[in-house]
């Protein structure tokens, strides 16, 4: 066992965390309690490190100002749902420049904001962004709500959503459990290279436990562990060497072992049918007039990819068919 810079002692492997907490005489005769009191001290000195890290190295983000408004954090977050902040932080000003409130946006035609989104993917993200506008104007007096439960009944708004949103414009305490964030727990909580592919029960309660008491700190662990995990602790080349809190992981001190779980296999994008359906896309969006059936299949090389993506598109309510074969926007 070492002793590392942050107060505390700490094994070197899992097998060191037993025989250590039974050579501290710290147990119990059940050995439950003085674990949970152990782990909590950890978690909290994890937690400060984490949180230190943050304050000097985060990234000057537009959507983390101070002036910064609730509808604005709304909008990055359905942005960032599955597209890089590199990819989000232009077309996310031009949105807040044209609708910079919810009624502004739930003014506008559907169609408007499937147009806006531009190259962002995942189109659908628009239309629920446009739905929820047109909940939070009929519903919320045309604000975003703080209650958790009414930003969850939003459209488009799941768990994470709710929680993000919850945290970041109106600083409440809240499990906010990412991509990123999952990641960096199950590192130096589990000592696992990668999560489940899910989020599972176990993994939320776990989550729980490292969720600061405070409000202000609690939402800004939030943010801080997810950025460490967007900037350090990262799914393919995790920078250990520099990471404020590699004494206390269980992962690094583990060495690092091989994802041991389902393979984990990336997305490909070229010649699937979003890569079609995108296509498609562009070309409706790059008109204000509609579009004949034939010019806008003729964009794709697979005729029967092309049709299936068209029909899909127009079930998924981002383009309309009209009577004479022709296709625009929704309205
Ligand atoms: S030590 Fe490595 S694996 Fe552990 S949290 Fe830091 S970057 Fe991630």
């Amino acid at each position: 066992m070492r002793r590392d810079g942050l107060g505390g002692e700490w094994p070197s492997t899992r097998s060191g965390v037993w025989w250590a907490l039974v050579g501290s005489g710290r147990w119990n005769r059940y050995g439950v309690a003085v674990i949970e009191e152990l782990g909590a001290r950890q978690r909290s000195a994890v937690v400060s490190a984490i949180l230190a890290w943050f304050d000097e190295h985060q990234r000057d983000l537009p959507w983390r100002g101070p002036e910064v408004d609730a509808w604005a954090i709304m909008v990055s977050e359905f942005m960032l749902q599955q597209t890089p902040v590199a990819r989000v932080l232009g077309p996310w000003r031009d949105w807040l420049e044209r609708w910079p409130t919810p009624a502004a946006l739930a003014d506008a035609p559907a169609g408007e904001a499937v147009r806006a989104w531009g190259r962002l993917g995942y189109p659908r993200r628009a239309l629920r962004l446009h739905a929820a506008a047109v909940a939070i104007t009929e519903r919320h007096d045309g604000l975003v709500p703080s209650d958790i439960d009414e930003l969850r009944a939003l459209p488009g708004v799941g768990d994470y959503t709710a929680a993000a949103i919850a945290s970041f414009a109106h600083g409440q305490r809240h499990v906010v459990l990412d991509t990123n964030v999952r990641r960096v727990l199950a590192r130096i909580d589990r000592g696992q290279a990668h999560p489940s592919t899910a989020p599972t029960r176990a993994e939320v309660v776990m989550a729980e436990q490292w969720l600061p008491r405070t409000r202000e700190r609690a939402a800004r662990w939030a943010a801080a562990s997810m950025e460490l995990g967007a900037l350090v602790c990262t799914a393919r080349a995790p920078q250990c060497e520099v990471c404020p809190v590699r004494t206390r992981c269980r992962w690094y001190a583990s060495g690092r072992p091989a994802h041991d779980g389902p393979p984990r296999v990336g997305q490909r994008y070229e010649g699937t049918d979003r890569q079609c359906r995108g296509a498609l896309l562009a070309v409706l969006r790059s008109h204000d007039t509609p579009v004949a059936g034939a010019e806008l299949l003729e964009v794709w090389p697979d005729h029967d990819q092309a049709v299936r993506a068209l029909a899909g598109l127009v079930s998924d309510g981002l383009a309309a068919q009209l009577a004479d074969d022709h296709y625009v926007l929704p309205g």
